[in-house]
């Protein structure tokens, strides 16, 4: 599948003061002084180039601080004017595009809460028929890669050609390190389906604390991802919501300051050959992996037709056992990640299975049986 955006580049229509481009602001706007004052803080780093501020709250519980509401948008105005920073908002549903546009607001968003529902999504799409103005459409809480596409899908087909993606993580059911996991494969998939789709990072919202916002910024940046989305705060301790996860002034230019930009191209020679040899030696030892993998599934093949004319069952779950635990003995003592070894034994497994059951069937089986015959197995 290709997705097919109609999109302009970011530099055509962001005026990105440093690299890399950083849009930073509170999570919420609580009072004029309080706006104003982290603007002019954020300007005078230097590093910002959008003033983010969350005037409608999406709030898990009712009765939480739900956002200041339009008058926000008046302080928003006075911030740009102030400090000459364009302005960000989030947007979830037609009276805020209307309100924010009114404003002046340059660039809007979509949350995370918005994105999961096709309904607002389609709402504000329709608000923006006709309007030339950058929207960036944060992942949904879920992670469900179409519904996200899906979203960017609407937004362009209202007419928004100055389009990005903000990666934010995903809620989990299990407790980890992170608010939400960054499941990064997501926005990679998003990337090689759409390359010139920009994705920004939102390492506030992945983190949901201060101490690991450096690490995902930079693990952002590593996957060439175009810019960063952080929540600033003049004093974080005493912000209304997302206290936990919002830097001062200060600290954001620190971080700024100490993230490596690296090219995902050079042009240098010397490099350039370096990285060829590195890649001609990888593809050697896939097709060795492919070739093994092939030999593999001949003996498998084999053993298919011995088991059917024995009237042996396919799944034995000792075995399956027993080439797990050598498999992850092994992979400790090659120093290979034990995650992996175990998703890559499971799928050789899986396809082992299905190969088998298509033999003892006479080829008649469908594929969907095999895959589910495995998941009990390894479950059990
Ligand atoms: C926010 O940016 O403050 C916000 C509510 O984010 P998300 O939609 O990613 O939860
Ligand atoms: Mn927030």
């Amino acid at each position: 599948m290709k997705l097919e955006l109609n999109i302009q580049p970011l530099s055509t229509w962001l005026n990105i003061k440093n690299e890399p481009l950083i849009i930073s602001g509170p999570c919420s706007a609580e009072t004029e002084e309080q706006l104003l004052t982290t603007a002019h803080l954020l300007a005078a780093t230097g590093k910002v180039s959008v003033l983010r501020a969350g005037i409608w709250k999406p709030r898990t519980r009712p009765g939480e601080f739900e956002g200041i509401g339009s008058i926000g948008l008046q302080w928003l105005k006075r911030a740009k004017e102030e400090t000459g920073l364009p302005t960000a908002v989030e947007v979830a549903n037609a009276k805020h595009v209307e309100e924010a546009l009114a404003a002046g607001v340059d660039i809007l968003w979509i949350g995370a809460r918005s994105t999961v529902n096709p309904f607002t999504v389609q709402e504000i799409a329709d608000a923006l028929k006709g309007v030339d103005i950058p929207v960036l459409v944060k992942n949904p809480i879920n992670p469900d890669l179409q519904l996200w596409i899906g979203a960017l899908e609407r937004i362009n087909g209202a007419g928004i050609t100055k389009l990005g993606a903000i990666h934010r993580g995903f809620s989990s059911y299990e407790k980890t390190s992170f608010r939400n996991e960054p499941m990064w494969e997501l926005a990679i998939q998003l990337k090689t389906l759409c390359p010139e789709l920009p994705i920004l990072n939102d390492p506030s919202h992945i983190c949901g604390n201060r101490e690991l916002i450096p690490y995902i910024s930079q693990k952002a940046l590593d996957l060439d991802m175009q810019g960063l989305m952080i929540e600033a705060h003049v004093d974080p301790s005493v912000a209304w919501t997302d206290a936990k996860q919002q830097l001062t002034p200060a600290a954001l230019a620190e971080l700024a300051d100490r993230l490596t930009i690296r090219e995902p191209e050079s042009a240098n020679e010397v490099f350039v050959d370096k990285l060829a040899d590195l890649r001609k030696d990888i593809d050697k030892i896939d097709d060795l992996l492919l070739q093994k993998l092939a030999e593999r599934m001949a003996i498998v093949g084999k053993i298919g037709e011995y088991k059917r004319d024995n009237q042996v069952t396919i799944l034995q779950v000792n075995r399956w056992d027993a080439i797990s635990k050598k498999g992850a003995s092994f992979a400790k003592a090659l120093k290979l990640d034990l995650n992996f070894t175990e998703k890559f034994l499971e799928l050789v497994h899986s396809e082992s299975i299905r190969k088998q059951t298509e033999i003892m069937n006479d080829g008649k089986v469908e594929e969907g049986i095999a895959a589910e015959a495995h998941t009990d197995t390894v479950q059990s």
